[in-house]
């Protein structure tokens, strides 16, 4: 699996919780982990993501979080 598989399955796998990009990285096995925000961003711009502020479902901080809006 490509890095952006890893992301793309794993954010549709937690639809519809939102998860910050440290999450993602640490539970999808990216690395390094400054390759899920560009991703991420790419992402949050298809209808079937959002990006924003809001709180990671994972570690409770207040940051910037996908999320995934459909289940496939
Ligand atoms: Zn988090």
């Amino acid at each position: 699996m490509t890095n952006p598989e890893r992301i793309y399955n794993f954010l549709r796998e937690r639809t519809p919780a939102p998860v910050c990009d440290d999450c993602v990285a640490g539970h999808a096995e990216v690395s390094p982990r400054q390759q899920v925000n560009p991703v991420a961003v790419a992402l949050g711009l298809t209808t079937d993501f959002t990006r924003g502020r809001g709180t990671c479902s994972i570690c409770q901080d207040e940051k910037l979080v996908t999320r995934s809006l459909r289940h496939f």
